[in-house]
This record gives C-alpha cells, structure tokens and sequence, in this order.
C-alpha cells in the first residue's frame, strides 16, 4: 500500500527538555495492499489495537528514551479506500487522537460524485484529519474526469483542510497537467508534487521513448533518513520505509507477532538501516558495480528505491551484498511491488 509514507526525518521527541531527532519519522497504516479494491484488509479492530500499543509505547519512558519515534507521531492511513467505511475511519481516527497522533488520510478520487457528497463526508472529519492526501494519474483524470479532483480540493478547503496531491507517472501515462491549472489549488497553500509509478524492470531499455525516464545509476549520496518511518502492511507486518514493502530482508517483524519495542529495537540497532539512513544505498551500487556480476545491473534505474529493490531481489548480487556485511537472509519467493500499492 503505499502509504506513501512521506515519513520526516525532523521528527522529534522531547527527552529531558531537549528535543531531539528521531530515527523513524511516522506510523504509516496500510488498510490494503493495494488499491485494486475500496475494501480494507485490515479490520477495524486489529488496527485500533496496533494504534493503541504504538501510542502506549511512545509515551511509556521506554519508548521516549529510545528515541525511535516522535510524540506526538503522524499516522498515515492508506489503502484500498480509507473513506470507504467512514465509521470504521472515524473510529480509527479518534483512537489516534487519543494515543496523541496525527492522524492523515491518503485518498483516491474515484469515490468523488457531488460537490455536496465529498463535502458531507469530509465534514465529518474536520478539526480531526489534516492534511488530506490525494493520489491521481492522468489515468484516473481520464476516467473519473478531472471535476472530480476539483470537488475533492474544495470541499476540502472549505473545512479549512490542507491537500497534498500526489502525481503517479509511468511510461505512456504522463503528469496530469490539468492538475496545476485547478484554481482551488493554486489559491490556496498546497503541495503538488509527482512520483514514479513504475521499476526499471518495467521500461523498455531499447524504446527511445522509455529508457530516457531512468537514470543511468542512482543518486549516490541519496540517503534514506526522509523516507524512514514505521511501516505497517495490511497484514501487520512492518517495514522500515514504504519503498520495502514485500522484501523480507528490510523486513523488522509483525504487529502480529512482536512487540512495538521490538520493532523498534530491531530498528534502531540495526547496522544495515542505521547506514541506508545517513548513507543510502550507494555503497551497495558500488560494490555490486565493481563486482564480477556487474553485467546484472539493468542500464538504468528510476531512482535509488529501484536500485535497492532490484539490488536485494536479484539472487545473483546476494554474495556481493554479504561482502559488503549486508548478509541478507530470507531470499524472497514473491516481491510485492511498491507501486502496487499506488495502481488504481
Ligand atoms: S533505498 Fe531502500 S531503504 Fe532506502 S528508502 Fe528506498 S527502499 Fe527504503
């Protein structure tokens, strides 16, 4: 699900009067792996109960000395269709409250009919929920029409609620430039920004057209701090960024099966993590670079997540990754693409 996690490395927590960073930057929930369907994977009642235990711990003194995750936290919810059930959403919403989270919807705008509808429902979570986040595609501007986009950011902002809009692109489906005309948007204070919704492993290298949108190695000094939160899939388990859903060797445990101070521990003491957030990746390109598999690195990557995935999927780099004291373990059978989550 993607959670598209925008996790913040300025996270804080307040430890004897001083404030201080904190490794994970927010709690993100995953109601669904995907977004195929507006139903949610995750019922109600387990995820007020991984909220309630992640706010009991980040307000137990455990939780504040490690200083793994900010009090107050964001909660990104995403997944299928949050509004989809909003009961189940509200009820959510005030369990974050009042484990002391700030709680954030990621959106759709295929449930958008009516000015007075998205209003009505949105209504209900004023003063609650903010900023709201909308994912949209060309493709979904095509489908559902670009009003309904439009009715979403003023319905909105009429109950004083900041929009996020989150631009998907792939190859053959391009940035909405609709979008940056929206009156409501460019009147108000808002975020508009653009992802990839795609791997190098889904571009045709010898298609003019598509090998242009990769880069020919990933960022070398990208590091993952921004991107590091406390990730939970439908299925609880937890993973250290958005990007590493599905891969078992970035994966920290289960909600299901440990403990929130686990998890965290897991995180924090965690050589490998502890060096992708101030370093990234790029050292793992290097090696792999100058190794005697280097002819399996594709010709170009989408950015520094795609080569991490590809770098930790590929049987072949798996020696080279072990020199490099990143012994992996847990080669995966399946990889869930962490764009997936994004598809609608
Ligand atoms: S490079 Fe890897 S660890 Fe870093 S944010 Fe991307 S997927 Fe996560």
């Amino acid at each position: 699900m993607h959670l598209r996690n925008e996790t913040s490395s300025t996270a804080t927590s307040r430890i004897g009067g001083r404030r201080r960073h904190c490794f994970l930057g927010g709690v993100g929930l995953s109601l669904r792996a995907d977004t195929a369907a507006q139903e949610w994977d995750l019922t109600p009642t387990e995820a007020i109960s991984f909220i309630t235990r992640i706010g009991e711990y980040v307000q137990s003194d455990e939780g504040r000395a490690a200083g793994g995750l900010a009090c107050p936290t964001t909660l990104q919810i995403a997944g299928g269709e949050p509004f989809s059930d909003p009961d189940a959403l509200d009820t959510i919403i005030d369990c974050a409250l009042h484990n002391l989270m700030r709680p954030e919807v990621t959106t759709l705008i295929r449930w958008v009919v009516t000015y007075d509808h998205a209003s009505a429902l949105l209504a209900r979570f004023k003063g609650k929920l903010n900023p709201l986040s909308v994912y949209v595609t060309q493709c979904d501007i095509d489908r559902y029409g670009l009003q309904s986009l439009i009715m979403l950011v003023d319905a909105a902002h009429a109950l004083d609620m900041n929009i996020n809009v989150h631009c998907g692109m792939a190859p053959g489906m391009p940035f909405p430039r609709e979008v940056l005309a929206i009156e409501g948007l460019n009147a108000r204070t808002s975020i508009i920004r653009s992802f990839p919704m795609f791997s190098s492993s889904d571009v045709d290298v010898t298609s003019e057209g598509t090998c242009g949108l990769l880069l020919p190695e990933p960022p070398r000094y990208r590091r993952c701090a921004d991107m590091m939160g406390f990730l939970i899939a439908s299925n609880g388990d937890v993973y250290p960024c958005s990007r590493s859903y599905g891969i078992p060797e970035l994966r920290l445990g289960s909600m299901r099966q440990n403990s929130v101070s686990e998890l965290v521990s897991r995180a924090l003491n965690s050589d490998q993590l502890q060096r992708l957030s101030t370093d990234g990746p790029g050292h793992l390109y290097a090696a792999c670079k100058g190794s005697e598999v280097s002819s399996y690195l594709r010709s170009g990557y989408v950015d520094t997540c795609d080569f991490h995935r590809h770098a930790l999927t590929e049987p072949a780099f798996a020696p080279i990754l072990a020199r490099t004291e990143h012994a992996y373990s847990n080669r995966p059978a399946h990889v869930v693409g962490p764009f997936n989550i994004l598809a609608s």
